[in-house]
């Protein structure tokens, strides 16, 4: 712990936001547009590649439209999704469509690079008016009289300074500096690793979103523009030691247990060295505290299975700039009381989905029950709809979360 003493200085900025991914960007741009000093840091140069499946929902376009970045992204060649399938280890099929589901902004998700993407996305926090330090690393916090007072930070030319800021924002990811500083960090018990490639010549790909379920773990394909194609295998952590060293051999080895997605994409071309990263199942039980506040995964981050962490990201980024903008406007410190109302925003804008990711989530853990659901949402109109519309934040939860619905999945 660094402390530094007295009230801020004339260098002190209004706002520290660690991390530039979609959180960091997000509530970099939406601060600095309400005329806050910000500055966003990250330890990456953009354009930067990230282990993600690279889909998002109509609602995440909406969001990423209100940041301005979508024609850029479509220029870049982003294709267009209609929807969600899901098939199950014994071969069940859902398929949700998003127009199926009833009020979104509009009728088609978007896939596309998230090299693009974030970058996209640090321009639109520069252009509104963010200082952009990338290649700086924020090393540690800074405190004043036990509130964070701004981070210290390693800078592009390997030197160390402090950044003293009235709020720090840990928008800094699953492995979260500032979150393990303040969130008190908890770790659930689905671990698991995810291997993630861009494969050019996949056969037979449509422009839906695609998961394969298996025994012990899923495989993801999506289109992403170019030609190719994310293909992303999730796997125990237990096998992290199979992969060490070897990620591109492991995930060739691990596609073969989905015989028929290792079909379509033989013949392909890995057009990107494979990812990996993991494991996954951790959050903060704080995400607030004085003079900070935590978003996107350093807030938490359960699974990829249901495709919207890039959502909770940038709706999360919303959320704390609006109660940010309102603790900062007073003048003096940014407090945890003063930043409560965002820890209750979220709750009630993510509650739903956090209880449906874990009840998808440990399904998976028990192939026959998977399959049976798989099976009659598939069969029954209207439900795979309604399921694929509640992950993608087209539809209230509480449309899966009640009695009927259940009954009908699995009886
Ligand atoms: C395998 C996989 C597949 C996924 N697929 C999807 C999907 O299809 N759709 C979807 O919506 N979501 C998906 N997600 C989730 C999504 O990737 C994340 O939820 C999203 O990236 C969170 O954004 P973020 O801004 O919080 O963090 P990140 O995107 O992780 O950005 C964090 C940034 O912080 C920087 N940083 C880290 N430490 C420091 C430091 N000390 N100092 C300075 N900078 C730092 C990093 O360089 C990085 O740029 C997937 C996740 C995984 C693991």
């Amino acid at each position: 712990m660094v402390n530094c003493q007295g009230p801020g200085t004339p260098d002190t900025i209004d706002v520290l936001v660690v991390g530039a991914g979609p959180g960091g960007s997000a509530t970099a741009a939406l601060l600095a547009r309400q005329g806050y000093r910000v500055r966003l840091v990250d330890r990456a140069a953009f354009p930067r590649d990230k282990a993600c499946s690279e889909y998002m929902s109509p609602e995440t376009v909406r969001l990423l439209d209100g940041l301005g970045v979508v024609p850029a992204l479509e220029a870049a060649g982003a294709m267009p999704l209609d929807g969600t399938a899901v098939t199950a280890p014994r071969g069940g099929r859902l398929l949700g469509r998003f127009i199926g589901a009833g009020a979104a902004y509009r009728a088609t998700g978007l896939a596309v690079s998230r090299r693009v993407m974030d970058h996209a996305l640090v321009k639109a926090a520069r252009s509104a008016g963010a200082a952009v330090s990338e290649r700086t690393a924020v090393e540690e916090l800074l405190y004043d009289s036990g509130a964070v007072a701004g981070a210290v930070v390693r800078d592009a030319d390997g030197r160390r300074h402090a950044v003293r800021a009235r709020l720090t924002v840990g928008a800094d990811g699953l492995r979260s500096v500032v979150a393990r500083r303040i969130g008190r960090r908890r770790h659930g018990r689905l671990r698991r690793l995810a291997f993630v490639a861009h494969v050019e010549g996949v056969r037979d790909m449509e422009p839906v979103a695609e998961l394969h379920v298996g025994r012990s773990g899923y495989v993801g394909l999506n289109r992403i523009g170019g030609g190719r194609t994310n293909v992303a295998v999730v796997v125990p952590a237990d096998r992290g030691a199979e992969a060490k060293g070897r990620p591109e051999a492991f995930f060739l080895g691990a596609l073969e247990a989905f015989p028929a997605v290792a079909r379509r994409v033989a013949g392909g071309a890995l057009a990107r060295k494979v990812l990996a990263t993991g494991p996954f199942a951790a959050w903060s039980g704080r995400i607030v505290a004085d003079g900070a506040a935590l978003v996107g995964d350093a807030a938490d981050f359960f699974d990829p299975f249901t495709g919207e962490g890039i959502y909770s990201a940038l709706r999360g980024a919303e959320l704390l700039a609006a109660s940010a903008g309102a603790a900062l406007a007073g003048g003096g410190p940014v407090t945890a009381a003063g930043l409560a109302g965002y820890r209750r925003a979220r709750r009630r804008a993510f509650a739903g989905k956090w209880a449906i990711e874990r009840i998808i989530g440990y399904a998976m853990l028990c192939p026959p029950l998977f399959d049976r659901a798989v099976a009659r949402i598939g069969r029954r109109p209207g439900m795979a709809d309604t399921l694929i519309g509640v992950t993608g934040d087209l539809v209230p939860a509480r449309r899966v979360l009640n009695p009927l619905f259940f009954a009908r999945m699995l009886f």
